[in-house]
């Protein structure tokens, strides 16, 4: 097969950013719909407000054609209220809660650190059918940085959901079997993303040969056994699993430093290299349900009526190698092997 035509695509995690970076970065998810977009900014949005206001700049940035709709989530805080939850939510602006355990990832010191804190916000998106997505890391420095998402799965994840019937879950960018088995097991409530990137690289890409930044990102690669049970769960067709890139932009210099910030820029090139993966497991036919079918399922939205073809050449395909924006240079991500795959 030398082309496929899918349903439009969305990206059902991603970061804009904002000001120079939302705007230099924002045209690189030309080939998505829509695409839930994360709310750590800083400061974050937590409120229907913020939420309003952070879409209304989306929008401003947006190139004159690109047809996307940017998908809005709330910041999770202990001070968040259910009442303005619920009418952002009811308003149709808003599709998802995040969870970030306090200083998980990147600008997440405002998550939350005790769960019976948020007891009531969490009831009332039960209620309401409103998804909260979780980063699903704990945050205790005595657990292996490796080892956090299984030890959040049993942890919090696993207890969060027993106390809160009818809560829908989305585990955010799983990286390992035991997310796949969880979510797998884990009923109609819960589902997963995963990202571009970790089906691709496992830990040997960021630490082998001398250390790579642009392969850094959290939650972090892992073991190869965890990126192959991660191929097999996206290329399963299984409704569980859908597409989110986590495409999350750094200036080069934030990610070439001694301290170097956390993600993988992957909006670029996502939907050739998803092409590519699902042909290496003989699954291109179920790249549609991975990146256009199941999310829209999940989150109870029609799914696109606009396609994207794709189409496989003689010749290696050309991405950017960075991308240049008012707020530095941000390096796209390189799958480290040719990919023929092109969008048309
Ligand atoms: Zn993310």
């Amino acid at each position: 097969m030398t082309q496929i035509t899918l349903r439009r695509p969305d990206d059902w995690h991603l970061h804009l950013r904002d000001g120079a970076m939302l705007q230099g970065i924002l045209p690189e998810s030309r080939d998505f719909a829509r695409a839930i977009v994360m709310p750590n900014l800083v400061p974050p949005v937590v409120t229907g407000d913020d939420a309003r206001h952070y879409r209304d700049r989306i929008l401003a940035a947006l190139p004159e054609g690109q047809a996307f709709e940017p998908l809005m989530t709330l910041y999770l805080t202990e001070t968040t209220e259910a009442v303005d939850v619920a009418a952002a939510h009811a308003s149709g602006l808003v599709k998802a809660v995040k969870l970030y355990p306090a200083g998980a990832t990147t600008n997440s010191a405002s998550g939350v650190r005790d769960l019976e804190k948020v007891r009531g916000v969490l009831e009332t998106m039960a209620e309401i059918g409103l998804p909260l997505c979780v980063h699903g890391e704990v945050t205790d420095p005595a657990v292996d940085i490796f080892d956090r998402e299984a030890v959040f799965i049993e942890r919090v994840l696993a207890p969060l959901r027993q106390k809160t019937p009818g809560l829908r879950v989305v585990m955010e960018h799983i990286t390992t079997r035991n997310g796949v088995e969880y979510v797998k097991n884990g009923g109609d409530d819960i589902a997963a993303t995963i990202t571009t990137h970790h089906l691709i690289i496992n830990r040997n890409h960021i630490l082998v040969g001398g250390i790579k930044p642009h392969y850094y990102c959290l939650p972090v690669a892992k073991r190869e056994e965890h990126r192959l049970a991660l191929r097999e769960a996206a290329t399963s067709g299984g409704t569980s699993f859908f597409l989110g890139t986590d495409s999350a932009p750094h200036a080069d210099a934030a990610k070439e430093s001694a301290c170097g910030c956390a993600g993988c820029f992957t909006a670029t090139n996502t939907m050739p290299l998803l092409a590519h993966v699902f042909e290496e497991e003989k699954a291109l036919d179920r790249l549609e349900a991975f990146a256009s079918l199941n999310g829209p399922a999940f989150y109870r939205l029609p799914t696109n009526e606009t396609t994207l073809t794709l189409v496989k050449r003689e010749t290696p395909s050309h991405f950017p190698t960075r991308i240049e924006t008012g707020a530095g240079p941000v390096t796209v991500f390189d799958p480290g092997f040719p990919v023929h795959w092109a969008v048309a």
